[in-house]
C-alpha cells in the first residue's frame, strides 16, 4: 500500500529534499508550497527518479486554503497519512525595530500554519489509525539575536510537538520535531545579503563553529525526517530532534 505524505514549504529548500527523500522511501508526496508553479522542479524530481508526486499550492496559514489543499491530496493521491510541517519564513529584527507585521508574519506561517495544516491531516491519520507529523523547528528555539519572532515560533513548534504525541498517539500517530541549525538553503542566503557577506564566506564563517566542521545541507535534515516517518520510529513520539552538526537544547 502506497501511503501518502504533505510536505510543506516544498518548493525549495529542506522541503524539496525532504519530499525527495519520502519519495525514495515510497510515499507518493503532495509538493506544496504558495505558489503550485514554483514546485514544478520538486516533481520532476521526484517523477524522474520513478516516484509519484503532486504540486499543491497553498498559503498554510490560511484555513479556506489548507482545507482545500488537504482535499485535493485526498482526491488525487489518497488520504494523506504523513505531513511534515517545513514551511516557513525569517523576518528578523532586534526587538525596539520588530513591527507587528513582522511578528504577526512569522507566527502565521509556522504556528497557524502548523496548526491548520495538523489539524485538516489528523482527521485522515485517525480514520487510517496510522499517521506521522514532523515539524521543523530550529537551533533559534534556544534563542538567537534578532529573532524574537522566529525563536517563539520555533520553541513553540516543540511545545505543539509534545502536545500533539501526547493527543494523537492513541490512534497510531507519532509527532516529532526536528531542530536544524545552520542549513545552507536560500533562507539564509537572504541572511547573509542582509549582513553584506558573501554567501560562501557567510558559510565558512558558520563551519568554524560547528563541531563537524561543514555546514548542513538540505539532505542532512530530509534524513532525520524520514526516520520519524518511518514505520520503524512507532515508539518514538514527542522528541525533538536537533540536526546541528553537534550538540545543542
Ligand atoms: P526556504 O529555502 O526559504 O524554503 C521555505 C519554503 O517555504 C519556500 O519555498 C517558501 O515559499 C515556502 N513558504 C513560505 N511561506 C509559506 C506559506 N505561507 N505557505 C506555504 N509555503 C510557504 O527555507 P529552508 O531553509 O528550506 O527552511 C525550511 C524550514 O526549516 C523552515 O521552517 C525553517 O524555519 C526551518 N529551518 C531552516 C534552517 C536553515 O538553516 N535553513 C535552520 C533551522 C530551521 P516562497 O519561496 O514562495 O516564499
Amino acid at each position: 500500500m502506497t501511503r501518502i505524505a504533505i510536505v510543506t514549504g516544498a518548493a525549495r529548500g529542506i522541503g524539496a529534499a525532504t519530499a525527495k527523500q519520502l519519495a525514495a522511501d515510497g510515499y507518493a508526496v503532495a509538493v506544496l508550497d504558495l505558489d503550485a508553479e514554483q514546485c514544478a522542479d520538486t516533481v520532476a524530481a521526484i517523477e524522474a527518479s520513478g516516484g509519484r508526486a503532486l504540486a499543491v499550492g497553498a498559503n498554510v496559514a490560511d484555513s479556506e486554503a489548507v482545507s482545500e489543499a488537504v482535499a485535493l491530496v485526498a482526491d488525487e493521491l489518497g488520504a494523506p497519512t504523513v505531513l511534515v510541517n517545513n514551511a516557513g519564513i525569517l523576518r528578523d529584527n532586534l526587538l525596539f525595530k520588530m513591527t507587528d507585521g513582522d511578528w504577526d508574519a512569522v507566527l502565521n506561517v509556522h504556528l497557524r500554519g502548523a496548526f491548520l495544516m495538523s489539524r485538516a491531516v489528523q482527521a485522515f491519520q485517525v480514520k487510517e489509525g496510522w499517521g506521522r507529523i514532523v515539524n521543523l523547528s530550529s537551533t533559534s528555539a534556544l534563542g538567537n539575536r534578532g529573532q524574537a519572532n522566529y525563536a517563539a515560533a520555533k520553541a513553540g513548534m516543540q511545545g505543539f510537538t509534545k502536545t500533539l504525541a501526547i493527543e494523537l498517539g492513541r490512534y497510531g500517530v507519532t509527532v516529532n520535531a526536528v531542530a536544524p541549525g545552520f542549513i545552507a538553503t536560500d533562507m539564509l542566503r537572504a541572511t547573509a545579503d542582509r549582513m553584506g557577506v558573501g554567501f560562501d564566506d557567510f558559510l565558512a564563517g558558520a563551519a568554524k563553529e560547528i563541531p563537524v566542521a561543514r555546514v548542513g545541507q538540505p539532505e542532512d535534515v530530509a534524513a532525520a525526517v524520514s526516520f520519524f516517518c518511518s514505520e520503524a520510529a512507532g515508539f518514538t513520539s514527542g522528541q525533538v530532534l536537533y540536526v546541528a552538526g553537534g550538540p545543542k537544547a
